[in-house]
């Protein structure tokens, strides 16, 4: 079979529309790009990148590095020293504004040039080529190969890079930045020239999609360190359009001068579009419209409400004739889920029954919702109830819980609900 999906994607590009807009040129090696040039990638968690147009040409990643050396800055120094010192609230002002908060003196957010210069020297390395060897690495590992540096790009915005400059020094006066602001700048400039193609930023985009997991099972990224960042991307990733793009497409996402843009769908891709005329909000102007589409035909707003719940609990077997109750579960089980499968043992008449909780189809049992399984089973425990397990892939780890009598509210250790391969086992045993 053909894949579909390349051709679906060959297609986007088709119908996505005129091109209007320009190509950045205040960096003046940019003003040099085929403004024509476009492309579209799309990255699954496992590995799979399906793209279309011109796929294999290399742009200069530019604000796209942003959230992910904000990422490093994370984890090098905690959450807690980075808020000190970077906001996290949307600017609506132009990405290269000179400004700080007023009250706190700390740039707005780590999506505007001053939030990210700061992010930049906030990660560990001693000097500042060792700190930026440690962000190339760290953007090469999310691509999965070995990026680079555009010198004639790095080397064209570091003659022109007057306002970062300021914006440096003026973070050295409120005391965010310890570093020479010169050096700052420069190490922050070969950062934006790191040369990428769509693919390349369509699998480190998968990778916060992925909680920061790549797709060979590495953990790149602490979990908590891509929710921050995506939750600043979807507050603060497209300059001062943020609202109007989170409203419209509904997926985290940043655009970058030279044309790229990256989007994350937390849990199910990782997307990237390049084309290098820029609205008058600086984003890629094909790329929001390449976007705007693939949302809507793809259904990918964050903001749409999945399914509900309702099919992960099939309708219990209460059972008051001496047999045992089955409660059947499926799926993918979190606190929405779990509330319900706790509402279906309420319905459990006190009493010395056997209940059967049958784990048979489920995926996957969030921390959330493991917790509130073995308190529906430590309850059921107090009310007199034996609890048998259909758990064949021990979803449900150490299910010990702390009863050991019926009736018994008093917490101690010992008791443990036996756990089965299958229904029919469990249906089978004798009272344990
Ligand atoms: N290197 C660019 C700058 O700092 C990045 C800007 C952007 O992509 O928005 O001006």
């Amino acid at each position: 079979m053909k894949a579909p999906m390349n051709d679906y994607l060959t297609e986007l590009l088709d119908i996505c529309g005129e091109d209007d807009g320009a190509v950045a040129d205040y960096i003046p090696e940019l003003a040099q790009a085929d403004p024509d040039r476009l492309a579209v990638a799309i990255a699954t968690l496992d590995g799979q990148v399906y793209s279309a147009g011109d796929a294999d040409v290399e742009f200069s990643i530019q604000s796209i590095s942003k959230p992910f050396t904000y990422a490093l800055a994370i984890t090098d120094l905690g959450l807690e020293g980075v808020l000190e010192r970077i906001d996290v609230e949307p600017s609506g002002d132009a990405f290269n504004e000179i400004s700080l908060e007023p009250s706190t003196g700390r740039p707005r957010n780590p999506m505007i040039n001053a939030g990210a210069i700061a992010a930049h020297a906030l990660v560990e390395g001693g000097d500042a080529p060792k700190r930026f060897e440690r962000i190339l690495e760290l953007y090469s590992r999310l691509a999965g190969r070995e990026l680079s540096v555009d010198e004639g790009v790095f080397e064209s915005e570091l003659d022109t890079a007057d306002r970062n400059m300021a914006i440096a020094y003026m973070l050295k006066t409120v005391g965010t930045l310890e570093d020479d602001p010169a050096d700052v700048v420069r190490g922050y400039t070969r950062q934006c020239a790191v040369s990428v193609t769509v693919e390349d930023l369509a699998r480190m985009a998968a990778t916060l999609a992925a909680n920061g997991m790549s797709p060979d099972g590495t953990r790149v990224l602490e979990p908590a360190v891509t929710r921050q960042v995506l939750s600043v991307m979807a507050t603060c990733g497209m300059y001062d359009a943020a609202g109007d793009w989170l409203t419209t497409v509904g997926i985290p996402a940043k655009s970058g001068v030279a044309g790229g843009l990256i989007g994350v769908l937390p849990g199910q891709v990782g997307i990237a579009v390049f084309s290098p005329r820029l609205d008058q909000h600086g984003n890629s102007s094909r790329g929001v419209r390449v976007f705007e589409r693939l949302s809507a035909d793809m259904g990918l707003h964050l903001m749409e409400a999945p399914e509900s719940a309702r099919s992960v609990v099939r309708t219990p077997r209460v059972r008051d004739d001496g047999e045992p109750s089955v409660h059947e579960l499926a799926g993918d089980l979190r606190f929405v889920e779990s509330e319900r499968v706790l509402r279906g043992l309420e319905a459990e008449p006190e009493g010395d029954g056997v209940v059967v909780l049958d784990l048979h189809r489920v995926h996957r049992v969030h921390d959330v919702a493991r917790r509130m399984l073995l308190e529906g089973v430590r309850r059921l425990r107090i009310d007199g109830h034996e609890v048998r397990l259909v758990d064949p892939d021990g979803l449900l780890p150490d299910p010990d819980v702390d009863v050991s009598e019926p009736g018994d509210d008093t917490p101690r250790d010992g008791y443990v609900p036996q756990v089965f391969d299958s229904l029919d086992e469990a249906l089978a045993a004798s009272g344990g």
